[in-house]
């Protein structure tokens, strides 16, 4: 079997994985705290949807 000759070194692996990187899809800013949050889902920090306060009772 064949064996690399040398050992990727740090620099050749960073540059390998720099698209790698962490993102969840579908986040937006809030617009009424600017927390990130999931778009089309009400906001978790302060509960808003749309502009309006729609979690809290
Ligand atoms: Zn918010």
């Amino acid at each position: 079997m064949a064996v690399p000759f040398r050992k990727t070194s740090k620099t050749k692996k960073n540059q390998r994985r720099s698209h790698i990187k962490l993102s969840v899809p579908g986040m937006v800013e809030c617009p009424d705290c600017g927390e990130m949050k999931l778009s089309h889902r009400v906001c978790k920090s302060c509960g808003s949807y749309k502009g309006r306060d729609v979690a809290s009772k």
